[in-house]
Protein backbone atom coordinates (compact mmCIF):
# COMPACT_ATOMS: atom_id res chain seq x y z
CA UNK A 1 0.00 0.00 0.00
CA UNK A 2 1.34 3.26 -0.97
CA UNK A 3 1.77 5.79 1.77
CA UNK A 4 2.04 10.03 1.14
CA UNK A 5 2.10 13.05 3.21
CA UNK A 6 -1.12 14.10 1.99
CA UNK A 7 -3.17 10.30 3.83
CA UNK A 8 -0.41 11.62 6.82
CA UNK A 9 -2.29 14.63 7.14
CA UNK A 10 -6.04 12.46 7.66
CA UNK A 11 -4.82 10.84 10.21
CA UNK A 12 -6.61 12.18 13.39
CA UNK A 13 -5.09 12.17 16.76
CA UNK A 14 -6.68 12.89 20.32
CA UNK A 15 -4.14 13.71 22.81
CA UNK A 16 -6.16 14.01 26.48
CA UNK A 17 -4.41 16.37 29.07
CA UNK A 18 -2.94 19.82 28.41
CA UNK A 19 -0.16 19.91 31.16
CA UNK A 20 3.80 20.34 29.66
CA UNK A 21 3.53 16.78 28.23
CA UNK A 22 0.21 16.81 26.29
CA UNK A 23 0.76 20.60 24.97
CA UNK A 24 4.37 19.57 23.44
CA UNK A 25 2.63 16.47 21.80
CA UNK A 26 0.04 18.40 20.29
CA UNK A 27 1.90 21.64 19.43
CA UNK A 28 4.58 18.99 17.77
CA UNK A 29 1.94 17.21 16.23
CA UNK A 30 0.27 20.37 14.48
CA UNK A 31 3.46 21.37 13.43
CA UNK A 32 3.75 18.53 11.63
CA UNK A 33 0.36 18.94 10.18
CA UNK A 34 -1.70 16.34 11.86
CA UNK A 35 -4.87 16.71 12.50
CA UNK A 36 -4.80 17.06 16.82
CA UNK A 37 -7.90 17.59 19.34
CA UNK A 38 -6.61 18.46 22.52
CA UNK A 39 -8.74 17.60 25.35
CA UNK A 40 -8.42 19.16 29.01
CA UNK A 41 -10.26 18.47 31.83
CA UNK A 42 -9.60 22.11 33.62
CA UNK A 43 -11.71 25.23 32.03
CA UNK A 44 -8.49 26.66 30.64
CA UNK A 45 -4.84 25.24 29.92
CA UNK A 46 -3.22 27.46 32.94
CA UNK A 47 -5.54 25.89 35.54
CA UNK A 48 -4.17 22.75 35.19
CA UNK A 49 -2.71 20.24 37.36
CA UNK A 50 0.77 21.64 36.60
CA UNK A 51 0.56 24.48 39.62
CA UNK A 52 -0.65 21.66 41.78
CA UNK A 53 2.23 19.31 41.14
CA UNK A 54 5.43 21.44 41.32
CA UNK A 55 6.54 24.54 42.58
CA UNK A 56 9.32 24.40 40.83
CA UNK A 57 10.19 22.37 37.71
CA UNK A 58 13.76 21.84 36.12
CA UNK A 59 14.41 20.81 32.58
CA UNK A 60 17.72 18.85 31.37
CA UNK A 61 19.28 18.86 27.91
CA UNK A 62 17.38 16.30 26.77
CA UNK A 63 14.44 18.40 27.40
CA UNK A 64 15.81 21.08 25.68
CA UNK A 65 16.84 19.26 22.94
CA UNK A 66 13.13 18.32 22.97
CA UNK A 67 11.89 21.67 22.25
CA UNK A 68 14.60 22.83 20.01
CA UNK A 69 13.68 20.06 17.85
CA UNK A 70 10.13 20.52 18.23
CA UNK A 71 10.88 24.04 17.15
CA UNK A 72 8.93 25.22 20.60
CA UNK A 73 12.20 26.18 22.19
CA UNK A 74 12.24 30.06 20.62
CA UNK A 75 8.88 30.35 22.13
CA UNK A 76 10.14 29.66 25.42
CA UNK A 77 13.11 31.65 25.25
CA UNK A 78 11.24 34.58 23.86
CA UNK A 79 10.10 35.25 27.29
CA UNK A 80 13.36 34.58 29.02
CA UNK A 81 15.00 38.12 30.28
CA UNK A 82 18.38 36.65 31.93
CA UNK A 83 18.84 37.60 35.69
CA UNK A 84 21.51 35.88 37.36
CA UNK A 85 23.78 32.82 36.64
CA UNK A 86 23.47 30.19 38.40
CA UNK A 87 25.50 26.94 38.31
CA UNK A 88 23.53 23.89 38.06
CA UNK A 89 24.53 20.78 39.81
CA UNK A 90 23.61 19.97 43.76
CA UNK A 91 25.60 20.69 46.06
CA UNK A 92 25.12 18.09 49.12
CA UNK A 93 25.24 19.46 52.42
CA UNK A 94 24.92 17.51 55.91
CA UNK A 95 21.11 18.64 57.34
CA UNK A 96 22.69 18.82 60.72
CA UNK A 97 25.01 20.84 62.80
CA UNK A 98 27.05 22.96 60.81
CA UNK A 99 25.54 22.08 57.37
CA UNK A 100 29.28 20.64 55.73
CA UNK A 101 30.02 20.22 52.70
CA UNK A 102 29.69 16.66 51.85
CA UNK A 103 29.33 16.56 47.78
CA UNK A 104 29.88 19.28 44.98
CA UNK A 105 28.06 17.57 42.19
CA UNK A 106 30.46 17.90 38.63
CA UNK A 107 29.06 20.32 36.32
CA UNK A 108 29.64 19.53 32.55
CA UNK A 109 30.22 22.66 30.18
CA UNK A 110 28.13 21.57 27.27
CA UNK A 111 25.25 21.03 29.43
CA UNK A 112 21.78 23.31 28.49
CA UNK A 113 19.31 23.17 31.41
CA UNK A 114 15.94 25.11 31.92
CA UNK A 115 14.28 25.29 35.73
CA UNK A 116 10.70 26.61 36.07
CA UNK A 117 9.59 28.23 38.94
CA UNK A 118 6.06 28.63 39.82
CA UNK A 119 3.31 28.76 42.89
CA UNK A 120 -0.25 30.67 42.89
CA UNK A 121 1.68 34.20 43.57
CA UNK A 122 4.80 33.71 41.78
CA UNK A 123 6.15 32.31 38.48
CA UNK A 124 10.14 32.08 37.17
CA UNK A 125 11.48 30.95 34.12
CA UNK A 126 15.10 30.01 33.94
CA UNK A 127 17.50 29.12 31.21
CA UNK A 128 20.63 27.01 31.92
CA UNK A 129 23.23 27.24 29.54
CA UNK A 130 26.55 26.23 29.81
CA UNK A 131 26.66 25.71 33.76
CA UNK A 132 24.97 29.00 34.53
CA UNK A 133 21.48 29.21 34.82
CA UNK A 134 19.64 32.63 33.88
CA UNK A 135 15.96 33.53 35.75
CA UNK A 136 13.19 35.52 34.04
CA UNK A 137 10.21 36.85 36.07
CA UNK A 138 5.86 35.89 35.82
CA UNK A 139 6.72 33.26 32.94
CA UNK A 140 6.18 29.88 33.12
CA UNK A 141 6.80 26.84 30.51
CA UNK A 142 2.94 26.74 29.80
CA UNK A 143 2.43 30.43 29.41
CA UNK A 144 4.86 30.50 27.25
CA UNK A 145 3.23 27.87 24.71
CA UNK A 146 -0.21 28.00 25.51
CA UNK A 147 -1.16 30.69 22.91
CA UNK A 148 -0.02 28.53 19.93
CA UNK A 149 -2.31 25.49 20.25
CA UNK A 150 -5.44 26.33 17.84
CA UNK A 151 -8.38 26.99 19.85
CA UNK A 152 -11.15 25.49 17.68
CA UNK A 153 -8.92 22.07 18.60
CA UNK A 154 -8.31 23.18 22.26
CA UNK A 155 -11.75 21.75 24.18
CA UNK A 156 -12.09 22.34 28.13
CA UNK A 157 -14.03 20.99 30.89
CA UNK A 158 -13.54 17.75 28.99
CA UNK A 159 -12.47 15.49 31.59
CA UNK A 160 -11.83 11.89 30.31
CA UNK A 161 -13.58 8.74 32.38
CA UNK A 162 -13.03 6.25 29.98
CA UNK A 163 -12.27 4.80 26.42
CA UNK A 164 -14.01 2.35 24.31
CA UNK A 165 -13.35 0.65 20.61
CA UNK A 166 -15.93 1.63 17.97
CA UNK A 167 -14.21 -0.41 15.42
CA UNK A 168 -11.22 -1.69 14.21
CA UNK A 169 -9.97 1.56 13.14
CA UNK A 170 -11.30 4.47 15.65
CA UNK A 171 -11.06 4.85 19.54
CA UNK A 172 -13.47 6.40 21.66
CA UNK A 173 -13.00 8.97 24.12
CA UNK A 174 -15.39 9.39 26.57
CA UNK A 175 -16.46 12.00 28.92
CA UNK A 176 -17.67 13.24 32.17
CA UNK A 177 -19.90 15.69 31.04
CA UNK A 178 -21.49 13.02 28.30
CA UNK A 179 -20.09 13.67 25.52
CA UNK A 180 -17.49 11.52 23.48
CA UNK A 181 -14.88 11.57 20.68
CA UNK A 182 -13.80 9.87 18.31
CA UNK A 183 -9.67 9.41 16.97
CA UNK A 184 -7.15 7.48 14.84
CA UNK A 185 -4.97 7.71 17.57
CA UNK A 186 -5.80 8.39 21.42
CA UNK A 187 -2.65 9.80 23.81
CA UNK A 188 -2.93 10.07 27.36
CA UNK A 189 -1.26 12.38 28.76
CA UNK A 190 -3.79 12.81 31.86
CA UNK A 191 -1.16 13.30 34.43
CA UNK A 192 -0.12 10.46 37.44
CA UNK A 193 -3.94 10.01 37.91
CA UNK A 194 -4.66 8.95 34.19
CA UNK A 195 -7.73 7.45 33.18
CA UNK A 196 -6.18 6.36 30.07
CA UNK A 197 -3.73 4.95 31.84
CA UNK A 198 -6.48 2.33 33.69
CA UNK A 199 -7.65 2.05 30.20
CA UNK A 200 -4.11 0.34 29.14
CA UNK A 201 -3.41 -1.27 31.93
CA UNK A 202 -7.10 -2.92 32.03
CA UNK A 203 -5.66 -6.56 30.53
CA UNK A 204 -3.09 -7.02 33.25
CA UNK A 205 -5.29 -6.20 36.17
CA UNK A 206 -7.28 -9.17 36.04
CA UNK A 207 -9.22 -7.64 39.52
CA UNK A 208 -10.59 -4.83 38.22
CA UNK A 209 -14.21 -5.59 36.57
CA UNK A 210 -14.08 -4.84 32.81
CA UNK A 211 -17.15 -4.35 30.77
CA UNK A 212 -16.28 -5.40 27.21
CA UNK A 213 -13.61 -3.05 26.01
CA UNK A 214 -15.06 0.06 28.28
CA UNK A 215 -13.17 0.30 31.48
CA UNK A 216 -14.64 2.58 34.77
CA UNK A 217 -12.88 5.42 35.88
CA UNK A 218 -10.47 3.73 38.17
CA UNK A 219 -7.33 5.37 38.49
CA UNK A 220 -4.74 2.49 37.87
CA UNK A 221 -1.42 2.19 39.12
CA UNK A 222 -0.98 5.58 41.21
CA UNK A 223 0.38 4.31 44.62
CA UNK A 224 1.20 6.27 47.64
CA UNK A 225 5.13 6.25 47.60
CA UNK A 226 5.22 6.81 51.49
CA UNK A 227 6.57 10.08 51.19
CA UNK A 228 5.74 13.25 51.87
CA UNK A 229 6.61 16.82 50.22
CA UNK A 230 6.76 20.06 51.72
CA UNK A 231 6.81 22.92 49.55
CA UNK A 232 7.24 26.86 49.71
CA UNK A 233 9.10 29.88 49.01
CA UNK A 234 11.20 31.93 51.54
CA UNK A 235 12.56 35.21 51.14
CA UNK A 236 16.33 35.17 51.54
CA UNK A 237 16.09 38.68 53.10
CA UNK A 238 14.45 36.74 56.13
CA UNK A 239 17.10 34.19 56.23
CA UNK A 240 19.57 36.71 56.41
CA UNK A 241 17.95 38.51 59.30
CA UNK A 242 18.22 35.10 61.27
CA UNK A 243 21.59 35.03 60.99
CA UNK A 244 21.44 32.00 58.99
CA UNK A 245 25.27 31.35 57.45
CA UNK A 246 24.38 28.34 54.81
CA UNK A 247 24.65 30.29 51.49
CA UNK A 248 21.05 28.93 50.07
CA UNK A 249 21.70 31.85 47.26
CA UNK A 250 23.95 30.28 44.55
CA UNK A 251 23.60 26.72 43.74
CA UNK A 252 21.15 24.15 43.95
CA UNK A 253 21.16 22.27 47.57
CA UNK A 254 20.14 19.10 48.92
CA UNK A 255 20.39 19.12 52.85
CA UNK A 256 20.84 15.10 53.66
CA UNK A 257 21.55 12.86 56.64
CA UNK A 258 18.20 11.83 58.54
CA UNK A 259 16.82 8.09 57.86
CA UNK A 260 13.58 9.04 56.08
CA UNK A 261 14.14 13.24 55.28
CA UNK A 262 16.26 15.68 53.02
CA UNK A 263 15.59 18.67 52.17
CA UNK A 264 15.80 20.42 48.54
CA UNK A 265 16.41 24.03 47.98
CA UNK A 266 16.92 26.19 44.81
CA UNK A 267 17.42 29.93 44.55
CA UNK A 268 14.59 31.76 41.93
CA UNK A 269 14.64 35.55 41.39
CA UNK A 270 17.96 36.40 41.77
CA UNK A 271 18.84 34.69 44.65
CA UNK A 272 15.91 36.85 46.45
CA UNK A 273 14.01 33.87 47.05
CA UNK A 274 14.53 30.38 47.68
CA UNK A 275 12.38 27.56 46.71
CA UNK A 276 12.26 24.64 49.33
CA UNK A 277 10.99 20.77 49.38
CA UNK A 278 11.73 19.14 51.95
CA UNK A 279 10.86 15.07 51.96
CA UNK A 280 10.09 12.72 55.03
CA UNK A 281 9.73 9.10 53.33
CA UNK A 282 8.24 6.10 55.60
CA UNK A 283 10.15 2.79 54.67
CA UNK A 284 9.15 0.49 57.03
CA UNK A 285 5.94 -0.74 55.31
CA UNK A 286 5.53 -0.63 51.24
CA UNK A 287 4.25 1.29 49.10
CA UNK A 288 0.74 1.75 48.68
CA UNK A 289 0.10 -0.30 52.10
CA UNK A 290 -1.34 2.82 53.69
CA UNK A 291 -3.34 4.78 50.83
CA UNK A 292 -4.94 8.50 50.48
CA UNK A 293 -8.52 7.53 50.83
CA UNK A 294 -10.26 8.73 47.69
CA UNK A 295 -12.18 11.39 49.15
CA UNK A 296 -9.02 12.90 50.25
CA UNK A 297 -6.77 15.77 48.69
CA UNK A 298 -2.77 15.42 47.81
CA UNK A 299 -1.96 18.68 49.12
CA UNK A 300 -2.83 19.62 52.47
CA UNK A 301 -2.01 22.85 54.93
CA UNK A 302 0.24 22.78 57.19
CA UNK A 303 1.12 25.01 59.93
CA UNK A 304 4.37 26.08 60.52
CA UNK A 305 4.59 24.22 64.30
CA UNK A 306 3.75 20.76 62.41
CA UNK A 307 6.63 21.35 60.06
CA UNK A 308 9.24 22.10 62.37
CA UNK A 309 8.40 19.37 64.73
CA UNK A 310 8.67 16.60 61.69
CA UNK A 311 12.45 18.16 61.21
CA UNK A 312 13.13 19.01 64.60
CA UNK A 313 16.58 16.98 64.06
CA UNK A 314 18.05 18.67 61.77
CA UNK A 315 20.15 21.49 62.20
CA UNK A 316 19.69 25.53 62.58
CA UNK A 317 20.11 26.61 59.09
CA UNK A 318 17.62 23.85 57.73
CA UNK A 319 14.93 24.47 60.75
CA UNK A 320 15.55 28.72 60.06
CA UNK A 321 14.71 28.03 56.39
CA UNK A 322 11.98 25.93 57.31
CA UNK A 323 10.38 28.50 59.72
CA UNK A 324 10.36 30.90 57.11
CA UNK A 325 7.89 29.23 54.95
CA UNK A 326 5.17 31.12 54.95
CA UNK A 327 2.19 28.81 54.18
CA UNK A 328 3.53 25.15 54.06
CA UNK A 329 1.78 22.79 52.21
CA UNK A 330 2.57 19.11 52.26
CA UNK A 331 1.94 16.86 48.88
CA UNK A 332 1.33 13.30 49.00
CA UNK A 333 3.40 12.17 46.13
CA UNK A 334 2.23 9.21 43.94
CA UNK A 335 4.36 7.26 41.41
CA UNK A 336 3.31 4.33 39.08
CA UNK A 337 3.95 1.57 40.64
CA UNK A 338 4.70 -1.33 39.41
CA UNK A 339 6.12 0.06 35.90
CA UNK A 340 3.76 0.08 33.36
CA UNK A 341 4.61 -3.61 31.48
CA UNK A 342 3.18 -1.74 28.58
CA UNK A 343 2.58 1.89 27.43
CA UNK A 344 -0.05 0.95 24.38
CA UNK A 345 -2.80 -0.81 23.86
CA UNK A 346 -4.13 -1.15 20.48
CA UNK A 347 -4.77 2.58 19.23
CA UNK A 348 -3.98 4.26 22.93
CA UNK A 349 -0.53 5.18 23.96
CA UNK A 350 0.03 6.72 27.60
CA UNK A 351 2.72 9.38 28.14
CA UNK A 352 4.36 11.94 30.17
CA UNK A 353 3.13 11.13 34.54
CA UNK A 354 0.62 8.91 33.10
CA UNK A 355 2.91 6.47 31.57
CA UNK A 356 5.66 6.70 34.26
CA UNK A 357 4.84 9.24 36.65
CA UNK A 358 7.72 9.28 39.65
CA UNK A 359 9.65 10.51 42.78
CA UNK A 360 10.76 14.14 41.86
CA UNK A 361 14.32 13.18 43.30
CA UNK A 362 16.23 13.33 39.87
CA UNK A 363 14.08 16.31 38.49
CA UNK A 364 13.62 13.97 35.54
CA UNK A 365 9.70 13.72 34.93
CA UNK A 366 8.43 16.43 32.94
CA UNK A 367 12.10 15.37 30.78
CA UNK A 368 10.32 11.89 29.97
CA UNK A 369 7.36 13.79 29.36
CA UNK A 370 9.02 15.23 26.69
CA UNK A 371 11.11 12.93 25.41
CA UNK A 372 7.51 10.59 25.21
CA UNK A 373 5.93 13.18 22.88
CA UNK A 374 8.94 14.05 20.61
CA UNK A 375 9.30 10.55 19.70
CA UNK A 376 5.37 9.92 19.54
CA UNK A 377 4.87 13.30 17.31
CA UNK A 378 8.25 11.97 14.85
CA UNK A 379 6.33 8.56 14.08
CA UNK A 380 2.97 9.59 13.71
CA UNK A 381 4.31 12.42 11.54
CA UNK A 382 6.38 10.61 9.25
CA UNK A 383 5.16 10.14 5.85
CA UNK A 384 4.27 6.63 5.94
CA UNK A 385 2.35 6.83 8.91
CA UNK A 386 -1.55 5.76 8.39
CA UNK A 387 -4.36 4.86 10.04
CA UNK A 388 -4.07 1.38 9.33
CA UNK A 389 -0.26 1.16 10.63
CA UNK A 390 -0.60 3.36 13.84
CA UNK A 391 -0.97 0.56 15.92
CA UNK A 392 2.50 -1.20 14.95
CA UNK A 393 3.88 2.29 15.46
CA UNK A 394 2.76 2.56 18.93
CA UNK A 395 4.15 -0.26 19.48
CA UNK A 396 7.72 0.70 18.25
CA UNK A 397 6.82 3.43 20.29
CA UNK A 398 6.62 1.41 23.30
CA UNK A 399 9.30 -0.40 22.61
CA UNK A 400 11.91 2.09 22.11
CA UNK A 401 10.35 4.67 25.34
CA UNK A 402 9.43 1.67 27.88
CA UNK A 403 12.27 0.51 29.01
CA UNK A 404 13.92 4.27 29.41
CA UNK A 405 10.99 6.03 30.85
CA UNK A 406 10.46 3.11 33.68
CA UNK A 407 14.54 3.23 34.53
CA UNK A 408 14.48 6.97 34.98
CA UNK A 409 11.23 6.27 37.28
CA UNK A 410 13.02 3.75 39.15
CA UNK A 411 16.38 5.55 39.58
CA UNK A 412 14.43 8.14 40.70
CA UNK A 413 13.46 5.97 43.46
CA UNK A 414 17.15 5.12 44.33
CA UNK A 415 18.43 8.73 44.00
CA UNK A 416 15.21 9.15 47.30
CA UNK A 417 17.62 6.08 48.74
CA UNK A 418 20.52 7.35 48.64
CA UNK A 419 19.66 10.92 49.85
CA UNK A 420 18.35 9.18 53.14
CA UNK A 421 20.94 6.54 54.06
CA UNK A 422 19.76 3.64 51.98
CA UNK A 423 22.22 3.75 48.95
CA UNK A 424 23.95 0.75 48.08
CA UNK A 425 27.58 2.54 49.88
CA UNK A 426 25.41 3.52 53.08
CA UNK A 427 23.77 0.52 53.04
CA UNK A 428 27.06 -1.64 52.91
CA UNK A 429 28.77 1.13 55.61
CA UNK A 430 26.14 1.84 57.64
CA UNK A 431 26.35 5.55 57.34
CA UNK A 432 25.83 7.75 54.54
CA UNK A 433 30.00 9.53 53.92
CA UNK A 434 31.34 11.67 51.30
CA UNK A 435 32.94 8.56 49.65
CA UNK A 436 29.74 6.66 49.67
CA UNK A 437 27.65 9.49 48.28
CA UNK A 438 29.83 10.11 45.48
CA UNK A 439 29.96 6.89 44.04
CA UNK A 440 26.51 6.31 44.42
CA UNK A 441 25.09 9.77 42.65
CA UNK A 442 28.09 10.41 40.42
CA UNK A 443 27.50 10.17 36.78
CA UNK A 444 23.67 9.53 37.70
CA UNK A 445 22.48 12.35 35.41
CA UNK A 446 24.91 11.66 32.71
CA UNK A 447 22.70 8.94 30.95
CA UNK A 448 19.15 11.11 31.50
CA UNK A 449 20.24 14.25 30.25
CA UNK A 450 22.67 13.10 27.10
CA UNK A 451 20.47 10.60 26.23
CA UNK A 452 20.54 10.48 22.09
CA UNK A 453 16.71 11.03 21.35
CA UNK A 454 17.98 10.52 16.91
CA UNK A 455 19.00 7.35 17.83
CA UNK A 456 15.54 6.29 19.46
CA UNK A 457 13.62 7.65 16.14
CA UNK A 458 16.08 6.13 13.92
CA UNK A 459 15.12 2.67 16.32
CA UNK A 460 11.83 2.90 16.03
CA UNK A 461 11.73 3.18 12.10
CA UNK A 462 14.19 0.02 12.13
CA UNK A 463 11.71 -1.66 13.74
CA UNK A 464 8.54 -0.28 11.73
CA UNK A 465 10.47 -1.57 8.83
CA UNK A 466 11.22 -4.82 9.92
CA UNK A 467 7.70 -5.29 10.57
CA UNK A 468 7.18 -4.18 6.97
CA UNK A 469 4.96 -0.88 8.42
CA UNK A 470 7.58 1.32 7.03
C1 LIG B 1 7.65 18.81 43.84
C2 LIG B 1 7.90 18.37 42.44
C3 LIG B 1 9.05 18.77 41.78
C4 LIG B 1 9.30 18.33 40.47
N1 LIG B 1 10.44 18.73 39.88
C5 LIG B 1 10.71 18.32 38.63
C6 LIG B 1 11.89 18.77 37.98
O1 LIG B 1 12.67 19.54 38.53
N2 LIG B 1 12.13 18.32 36.72
C7 LIG B 1 11.27 17.47 36.07
O2 LIG B 1 11.55 17.11 34.92
N3 LIG B 1 10.13 17.05 36.66
C8 LIG B 1 9.83 17.46 37.91
N4 LIG B 1 8.68 17.06 38.50
C9 LIG B 1 7.76 16.20 37.73
C10 LIG B 1 6.99 16.99 36.68
O3 LIG B 1 6.30 18.05 37.31
C11 LIG B 1 6.01 16.04 35.97
O4 LIG B 1 6.72 14.91 35.49
C12 LIG B 1 5.34 16.72 34.77
O5 LIG B 1 4.65 17.87 35.19
C13 LIG B 1 4.37 15.75 34.10
O6 LIG B 1 3.68 16.40 33.07
P1 LIG B 1 2.38 15.73 32.44
O7 LIG B 1 1.92 16.69 31.39
O8 LIG B 1 2.66 14.33 32.07
O9 LIG B 1 1.33 15.66 33.62
P2 LIG B 1 0.54 16.88 34.38
O10 LIG B 1 1.42 18.06 34.49
O11 LIG B 1 -0.02 16.27 35.59
O12 LIG B 1 -0.61 17.25 33.35
C14 LIG B 1 -1.75 16.43 33.20
C15 LIG B 1 -2.84 17.26 32.53
O13 LIG B 1 -3.94 16.43 32.25
C16 LIG B 1 -5.13 17.01 32.78
N5 LIG B 1 -6.00 15.88 33.14
C17 LIG B 1 -5.90 15.08 34.23
N6 LIG B 1 -6.83 14.13 34.20
C18 LIG B 1 -7.54 14.32 33.07
C19 LIG B 1 -8.64 13.64 32.48
N7 LIG B 1 -9.18 12.56 33.06
N8 LIG B 1 -9.14 14.09 31.31
C20 LIG B 1 -8.58 15.19 30.69
N9 LIG B 1 -7.53 15.87 31.22
C21 LIG B 1 -7.02 15.44 32.39
C22 LIG B 1 -4.68 17.85 33.94
O14 LIG B 1 -5.60 18.89 34.26
C23 LIG B 1 -3.35 18.38 33.42
O15 LIG B 1 -3.51 19.54 32.65
C24 LIG B 1 8.39 17.48 39.79
C25 LIG B 1 7.21 17.11 40.45
C26 LIG B 1 6.98 17.55 41.75
C27 LIG B 1 5.73 17.17 42.42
Amino acid sequence: MAFDNERTKQLKVAVVGGGMCGLVAALGLRKAGIDVDLYESARRLLESKFGEIGAGVGLGPNAIRVLEQLELLDDVLARIAPEMPVPRPFRYLSGFEDHELIYDYPTNTEDKGLGIHRSAEVAYLCICERKLMFYTHRVTFLEALVHLVDSNKTHFNKRCIGLSIPSDSRVQINFADGTSAEADVALGADGIRSNVRSFVVAPAEQENSVNGNEIKATVMRAVFTNTYAYRGLVPTEELRKLGVKTDFTKRPICLTGSEKQHIITFPIKNGTVINVVAFTCERSYPWGAKPIPQDKPWVTPRTTSELLAEYAGFGRDALMLLSCIAKPSVWAVHAVDPPLEAYVRGRVAVLGDAAHGMLPHLGAGAGQALEDAFLLVKLLSHPKAHTDNVEVILKAYDTIRRPRGNMVLTTSTKVGDIYEGYGPSELSTGELTPEGLRADVEGIWDDIWHHDLEADIEAAIALLVDAGAF
